[in-house]
Protein backbone atom coordinates (compact mmCIF):
# COMPACT_ATOMS: atom_id res chain seq x y z
CA UNK A 1 0.00 0.00 0.00
CA UNK A 2 1.49 3.30 -1.05
CA UNK A 3 0.69 6.66 -1.22
CA UNK A 4 1.96 10.05 -2.97
CA UNK A 5 3.55 12.84 -0.17
CA UNK A 6 5.53 16.34 -0.62
CA UNK A 7 8.59 15.28 2.38
CA UNK A 8 10.08 18.15 4.19
CA UNK A 9 12.98 17.36 6.42
CA UNK A 10 12.45 20.32 8.54
CA UNK A 11 15.38 22.08 7.53
CA UNK A 12 14.42 23.64 3.97
CA UNK A 13 11.08 24.93 2.88
CA UNK A 14 11.84 22.65 -0.28
CA UNK A 15 9.43 19.95 -0.66
CA UNK A 16 10.55 16.35 -1.85
CA UNK A 17 7.66 14.59 -3.71
CA UNK A 18 8.29 10.95 -2.64
CA UNK A 19 6.10 7.73 -2.35
CA UNK A 20 5.70 6.34 0.91
CA UNK A 21 4.82 2.56 1.81
CA UNK A 22 2.77 1.75 4.53
CA UNK A 23 4.43 -1.93 5.99
CA UNK A 24 0.95 -3.44 7.46
CA UNK A 25 2.65 -6.54 8.52
CA UNK A 26 5.62 -4.27 10.94
CA UNK A 27 3.24 -1.33 11.18
CA UNK A 28 6.19 0.93 9.88
CA UNK A 29 5.82 3.58 7.52
CA UNK A 30 8.80 3.82 4.78
CA UNK A 31 9.46 6.14 2.10
CA UNK A 32 12.85 7.25 0.00
CA UNK A 33 14.42 10.42 -0.09
CA UNK A 34 17.48 10.63 -2.10
CA UNK A 35 18.94 7.09 -2.31
CA UNK A 36 18.23 6.79 1.84
CA UNK A 37 15.33 4.96 2.65
CA UNK A 38 13.73 6.47 5.99
CA UNK A 39 11.67 3.84 8.12
CA UNK A 40 9.48 4.55 11.15
CA UNK A 41 6.81 3.10 13.48
CA UNK A 42 3.86 3.58 13.04
CA UNK A 43 2.78 4.65 16.16
CA UNK A 44 5.50 7.15 16.27
CA UNK A 45 3.37 9.17 13.86
CA UNK A 46 1.82 12.20 14.64
CA UNK A 47 -1.00 12.65 12.60
CA UNK A 48 -2.55 16.07 12.33
CA UNK A 49 -6.83 16.58 12.82
CA UNK A 50 -8.85 16.75 9.31
CA UNK A 51 -9.44 19.92 8.80
CA UNK A 52 -11.82 20.84 6.00
CA UNK A 53 -10.30 20.29 2.80
CA UNK A 54 -7.03 21.23 3.67
CA UNK A 55 -3.90 18.83 3.03
CA UNK A 56 -2.92 15.93 5.78
CA UNK A 57 0.23 16.57 7.90
CA UNK A 58 2.43 14.01 9.20
CA UNK A 59 4.95 14.76 11.72
CA UNK A 60 7.46 12.64 12.07
CA UNK A 61 9.64 11.77 15.41
CA UNK A 62 12.90 13.79 13.80
CA UNK A 63 10.62 16.85 13.19
CA UNK A 64 10.47 16.01 9.62
CA UNK A 65 7.26 15.96 8.17
CA UNK A 66 4.72 14.51 5.47
CA UNK A 67 2.22 16.09 3.83
CA UNK A 68 -0.23 14.52 1.36
CA UNK A 69 -3.63 14.91 0.05
CA UNK A 70 -5.27 11.43 0.91
CA UNK A 71 -3.73 9.65 3.92
CA UNK A 72 -6.61 6.67 4.02
CA UNK A 73 -4.41 3.77 3.21
CA UNK A 74 -2.14 5.00 6.37
CA UNK A 75 -5.16 5.90 8.35
CA UNK A 76 -6.98 2.06 7.59
CA UNK A 77 -3.70 0.80 9.28
CA UNK A 78 -2.76 3.06 11.96
CA UNK A 79 -4.64 2.22 15.31
CA UNK A 80 -6.72 5.42 15.53
CA UNK A 81 -4.66 8.50 17.14
CA UNK A 82 -7.40 11.28 16.35
CA UNK A 83 -10.09 11.98 19.85
CA UNK A 84 -13.29 11.86 19.40
CA UNK A 85 -13.46 15.76 19.60
CA UNK A 86 -11.54 16.46 16.75
CA UNK A 87 -13.57 13.72 14.82
CA UNK A 88 -16.46 15.45 15.82
CA UNK A 89 -15.25 18.85 14.93
CA UNK A 90 -14.45 17.41 11.22
CA UNK A 91 -18.06 16.10 11.37
CA UNK A 92 -19.52 19.22 12.23
CA UNK A 93 -17.13 21.02 9.73
CA UNK A 94 -19.10 18.93 6.87
CA UNK A 95 -22.72 19.20 8.08
CA UNK A 96 -23.74 23.00 8.15
CA UNK A 97 -26.56 22.02 9.76
CA UNK A 98 -25.23 20.92 12.71
CA UNK A 99 -22.96 23.91 12.70
CA UNK A 100 -26.05 25.88 12.82
CA UNK A 101 -27.53 24.08 15.78
CA UNK A 102 -24.59 24.03 17.51
CA UNK A 103 -24.63 27.91 17.91
CA UNK A 104 -28.04 28.20 18.07
CA UNK A 105 -27.45 25.76 21.51
CA UNK A 106 -24.01 27.84 21.97
CA UNK A 107 -26.61 31.40 22.08
CA UNK A 108 -29.05 29.61 23.66
CA UNK A 109 -26.88 28.86 26.31
CA UNK A 110 -25.69 32.30 27.06
CA UNK A 111 -28.94 33.51 27.15
CA UNK A 112 -29.87 30.53 29.84
CA UNK A 113 -27.15 31.48 31.70
CA UNK A 114 -27.78 35.87 31.80
CA UNK A 115 -30.90 34.72 32.49
CA UNK A 116 -30.58 32.99 35.27
CA UNK A 117 -27.03 31.90 36.16
CA UNK A 118 -26.34 35.52 36.86
CA UNK A 119 -28.71 36.38 38.85
CA UNK A 120 -27.96 33.33 41.38
CA UNK A 121 -24.24 34.07 40.85
CA UNK A 122 -24.92 37.66 42.00
CA UNK A 123 -26.63 36.77 45.02
CA UNK A 124 -23.64 34.48 46.03
CA UNK A 125 -21.36 37.28 45.42
CA UNK A 126 -23.91 39.35 47.60
CA UNK A 127 -23.48 37.39 50.54
CA UNK A 128 -19.61 37.08 50.55
CA UNK A 129 -19.76 40.94 50.66
CA UNK A 130 -19.13 42.75 53.51
CA UNK A 131 -22.12 45.21 54.92
CA UNK A 132 -19.59 47.88 55.04
CA UNK A 133 -18.55 47.36 51.58
CA UNK A 134 -21.81 47.25 49.96
CA UNK A 135 -22.42 50.86 52.28
CA UNK A 136 -19.42 52.24 50.13
CA UNK A 137 -21.02 51.12 46.37
CA UNK A 138 -24.30 53.03 47.69
CA UNK A 139 -22.23 56.09 48.77
CA UNK A 140 -21.03 56.50 46.04
CA UNK A 141 -23.90 55.67 43.52
CA UNK A 142 -25.50 58.48 45.93
CA UNK A 143 -22.95 60.97 45.26
CA UNK A 144 -23.14 59.92 41.91
CA UNK A 145 -26.64 60.92 41.70
CA UNK A 146 -26.17 63.42 43.52
CA UNK A 147 -23.52 65.37 41.11
CA UNK A 148 -25.05 64.55 37.81
CA UNK A 149 -27.26 66.81 35.90
CA UNK A 150 -31.21 66.09 36.19
CA UNK A 151 -31.03 63.33 38.82
CA UNK A 152 -30.47 64.66 42.37
CA UNK A 153 -30.71 68.41 43.79
CA UNK A 154 -30.81 69.04 47.93
CA UNK A 155 -34.38 68.56 48.86
CA UNK A 156 -36.98 71.98 49.55
CA UNK A 157 -39.38 69.92 51.18
CA UNK A 158 -40.92 71.30 54.40
CA UNK A 159 -38.05 70.80 57.06
CA UNK A 160 -41.01 69.61 59.58
CA UNK A 161 -42.65 67.17 57.06
CA UNK A 162 -39.40 65.45 56.65
CA UNK A 163 -38.99 65.15 60.07
CA UNK A 164 -42.11 63.55 61.32
CA UNK A 165 -41.52 61.26 58.36
CA UNK A 166 -37.83 60.14 59.62
CA UNK A 167 -39.98 59.68 63.04
CA UNK A 168 -42.62 57.78 61.43
CA UNK A 169 -40.42 55.32 59.88
CA UNK A 170 -38.39 54.97 62.89
CA UNK A 171 -41.28 53.99 64.83
CA UNK A 172 -42.27 51.31 62.28
CA UNK A 173 -38.73 49.75 62.31
CA UNK A 174 -38.88 49.97 66.23
CA UNK A 175 -42.21 47.52 65.45
CA UNK A 176 -40.28 45.10 63.59
CA UNK A 177 -38.19 42.69 64.62
CA UNK A 178 -36.39 42.12 61.15
CA UNK A 179 -36.07 45.88 60.20
CA UNK A 180 -32.97 46.24 57.94
CA UNK A 181 -30.27 49.24 58.89
CA UNK A 182 -31.22 51.83 56.82
CA UNK A 183 -30.24 55.42 55.80
CA UNK A 184 -33.26 58.01 54.64
CA UNK A 185 -32.07 60.87 52.44
CA UNK A 186 -34.67 63.15 51.16
CA UNK A 187 -34.02 65.03 47.59
CA UNK A 188 -35.05 66.44 44.94
CA UNK A 189 -35.83 64.10 42.43
CA UNK A 190 -35.48 66.06 39.23
CA UNK A 191 -36.40 64.19 36.31
CA UNK A 192 -37.08 60.99 38.38
CA UNK A 193 -39.82 62.75 39.71
CA UNK A 194 -42.31 60.98 42.48
CA UNK A 195 -40.35 58.45 43.79
CA UNK A 196 -38.48 56.46 46.43
CA UNK A 197 -36.03 53.73 45.97
CA UNK A 198 -33.28 51.91 47.56
CA UNK A 199 -29.57 52.30 47.08
CA UNK A 200 -26.75 49.38 47.71
CA UNK A 201 -26.21 49.47 51.26
CA UNK A 202 -29.06 50.74 52.64
CA UNK A 203 -29.74 54.19 51.74
CA UNK A 204 -33.05 54.70 50.57
CA UNK A 205 -34.12 57.97 48.82
CA UNK A 206 -37.61 59.85 49.16
CA UNK A 207 -37.99 62.68 46.43
CA UNK A 208 -39.72 65.99 47.43
CA UNK A 209 -42.27 65.07 44.58
CA UNK A 210 -43.82 61.96 45.82
CA UNK A 211 -43.82 63.74 49.10
CA UNK A 212 -45.68 66.27 47.46
CA UNK A 213 -47.97 63.90 45.96
CA UNK A 214 -48.48 62.11 48.92
CA UNK A 215 -51.99 62.60 51.17
CA UNK A 216 -50.11 62.06 54.55
CA UNK A 217 -46.96 60.81 56.16
CA UNK A 218 -48.64 57.00 56.14
CA UNK A 219 -48.47 57.11 52.42
CA UNK A 220 -44.78 57.83 52.66
CA UNK A 221 -44.59 55.28 54.96
CA UNK A 222 -46.13 52.67 53.13
CA UNK A 223 -43.88 53.11 50.15
CA UNK A 224 -40.64 53.19 52.56
CA UNK A 225 -42.02 50.09 53.88
CA UNK A 226 -42.02 48.65 50.29
CA UNK A 227 -38.18 50.02 50.06
CA UNK A 228 -37.19 48.44 53.10
CA UNK A 229 -38.17 44.95 51.81
CA UNK A 230 -35.82 45.74 48.81
CA UNK A 231 -32.95 47.02 51.72
CA UNK A 232 -33.96 43.94 53.77
CA UNK A 233 -33.01 41.61 50.89
CA UNK A 234 -30.09 43.44 49.41
CA UNK A 235 -31.86 44.06 46.28
CA UNK A 236 -30.46 46.87 44.91
CA UNK A 237 -26.76 45.67 45.47
CA UNK A 238 -27.76 42.35 43.95
CA UNK A 239 -29.13 44.10 41.20
CA UNK A 240 -25.93 46.20 40.39
CA UNK A 241 -23.91 43.16 40.49
CA UNK A 242 -25.99 41.35 38.13
CA UNK A 243 -25.77 44.99 35.74
CA UNK A 244 -22.03 44.69 36.24
CA UNK A 245 -21.81 40.74 35.52
CA UNK A 246 -23.91 40.81 32.46
CA UNK A 247 -22.16 43.82 31.25
CA UNK A 248 -18.61 42.36 31.93
CA UNK A 249 -20.11 38.80 30.45
CA UNK A 250 -21.89 40.88 26.96
CA UNK A 251 -18.27 42.95 26.24
CA UNK A 252 -16.52 39.65 26.82
CA UNK A 253 -18.36 38.26 23.99
CA UNK A 254 -19.38 41.24 21.63
CA UNK A 255 -15.94 42.93 22.44
CA UNK A 256 -17.86 45.96 23.00
CA UNK A 257 -16.98 48.09 26.41
CA UNK A 258 -19.29 50.86 26.10
CA UNK A 259 -21.93 48.72 27.62
CA UNK A 260 -20.04 48.63 30.64
CA UNK A 261 -18.25 52.27 30.70
CA UNK A 262 -21.78 54.11 31.28
CA UNK A 263 -20.85 54.39 35.13
CA UNK A 264 -23.49 53.02 38.03
CA UNK A 265 -25.77 55.92 38.07
CA UNK A 266 -26.87 55.28 35.03
CA UNK A 267 -26.95 51.26 35.93
CA UNK A 268 -29.04 52.38 38.99
CA UNK A 269 -31.59 54.37 37.37
CA UNK A 270 -32.21 52.08 34.34
CA UNK A 271 -32.58 49.09 36.67
CA UNK A 272 -35.66 47.33 36.91
CA UNK A 273 -36.33 44.93 39.99
CA UNK A 274 -37.80 41.23 38.89
CA UNK A 275 -41.22 40.79 39.54
CA UNK A 276 -40.28 38.10 42.28
CA UNK A 277 -38.22 41.07 43.86
CA UNK A 278 -40.98 43.51 43.81
CA UNK A 279 -43.54 40.76 45.53
CA UNK A 280 -40.82 40.41 47.94
CA UNK A 281 -40.86 43.82 48.84
CA UNK A 282 -44.75 44.22 48.74
CA UNK A 283 -44.92 41.12 51.17
CA UNK A 284 -42.35 42.82 53.82
CA UNK A 285 -44.51 45.95 53.38
CA UNK A 286 -47.56 44.85 54.02
CA UNK A 287 -46.71 42.75 57.20
CA UNK A 288 -44.53 46.01 58.43
CA UNK A 289 -47.68 47.82 58.18
CA UNK A 290 -49.81 45.71 60.18
CA UNK A 291 -47.03 45.08 62.74
CA UNK A 292 -46.89 49.11 62.97
CA UNK A 293 -50.45 49.42 62.78
CA UNK A 294 -50.59 51.69 60.16
CA UNK A 295 -53.60 50.99 57.45
CA UNK A 296 -52.26 48.78 54.70
CA UNK A 297 -54.92 50.67 52.32
CA UNK A 298 -52.28 54.07 52.57
CA UNK A 299 -49.87 51.86 50.38
CA UNK A 300 -52.74 51.01 47.84
CA UNK A 301 -53.90 54.89 47.80
CA UNK A 302 -50.55 56.06 46.90
CA UNK A 303 -50.10 53.68 44.58
CA UNK A 304 -53.16 54.17 42.50
CA UNK A 305 -51.81 57.95 42.78
CA UNK A 306 -48.68 57.21 41.36
CA UNK A 307 -50.11 55.42 38.55
CA UNK A 308 -52.68 58.20 37.86
CA UNK A 309 -50.11 60.86 37.73
CA UNK A 310 -47.92 58.48 34.87
CA UNK A 311 -50.98 58.09 33.02
CA UNK A 312 -52.01 61.85 33.38
CA UNK A 313 -48.14 62.23 32.19
CA UNK A 314 -48.76 60.45 28.88
CA UNK A 315 -51.55 62.49 27.81
CA UNK A 316 -50.34 65.51 29.29
CA UNK A 317 -49.82 67.65 26.23
CA UNK A 318 -53.76 67.87 25.73
CA UNK A 319 -53.96 69.02 28.97
CA UNK A 320 -54.77 72.72 30.25
CA UNK A 321 -52.39 74.46 32.29
CA UNK A 322 -54.91 75.46 35.29
CA UNK A 323 -55.92 71.83 35.75
CA UNK A 324 -53.73 71.68 38.62
CA UNK A 325 -51.83 72.87 41.60
CA UNK A 326 -47.96 74.04 41.41
CA UNK A 327 -46.49 70.83 40.92
CA UNK A 328 -48.05 70.60 37.51
CA UNK A 329 -44.41 71.03 36.16
CA UNK A 330 -42.71 69.06 38.22
CA UNK A 331 -45.27 66.70 37.02
CA UNK A 332 -44.66 66.94 33.00
CA UNK A 333 -40.86 66.97 33.92
CA UNK A 334 -41.03 63.70 35.57
CA UNK A 335 -43.56 62.05 33.13
CA UNK A 336 -41.01 59.87 31.14
CA UNK A 337 -39.35 58.61 34.71
CA UNK A 338 -41.29 55.94 35.37
CA UNK A 339 -41.34 55.47 39.72
CA UNK A 340 -39.51 52.22 40.78
CA UNK A 341 -42.91 51.54 42.35
CA UNK A 342 -44.73 51.07 39.42
CA UNK A 343 -42.00 49.61 37.28
CA UNK A 344 -41.99 46.11 37.32
CA UNK A 345 -45.80 45.76 37.82
CA UNK A 346 -48.08 47.06 34.85
CA UNK A 347 -51.16 45.05 36.71
CA UNK A 348 -51.09 47.50 39.56
CA UNK A 349 -54.56 46.50 40.56
CA UNK A 350 -53.77 43.06 41.21
CA UNK A 351 -50.74 44.28 43.12
CA UNK A 352 -52.87 46.47 45.78
CA UNK A 353 -55.67 43.56 46.49
CA UNK A 354 -53.82 42.10 49.29
CA UNK A 355 -53.01 45.62 50.94
CA UNK A 356 -56.59 46.30 50.54
CA UNK A 357 -58.27 42.93 52.00
CA UNK A 358 -55.79 43.55 54.84
CA UNK A 359 -57.46 44.75 57.92
CA UNK A 360 -55.75 46.72 60.03
CA UNK A 361 -54.82 44.93 62.97
CA UNK A 362 -54.78 47.28 66.04
CA UNK A 363 -56.77 50.83 66.31
ZN1 LIG B 1 -39.87 47.97 44.51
Amino acid sequence: MTFQADYFDGLSARAKPVLVRVLVDTKQLAFDVEGYTYTFALADLQVQAKLGKAKRLIDLPDRSRLEAADISELEAAMPSKTSAFWRGLHYLENHLGWVLVALLATVFAGWLFLQFGVPKLAEYVAKATPPSMEKKVGEQALQGLDSQIGYFSPSKADPARKTSITAALKHLCDALQDCPQYQLEFRDGGMIGANAFALPGGYMVVTDQIITLSKNDIEIIAVLAHELGHVKQRHAFRQSLQGVLSGLILAAITGDVSSIGSGLPAVLMQMRYSREHEAEADRFALNALQKACLPPKAFADILQRLEAQMREGDGKGKKSANDKSANTTQQQESHDAVSEMLASHPDTLERIKPFLAAKQTCN
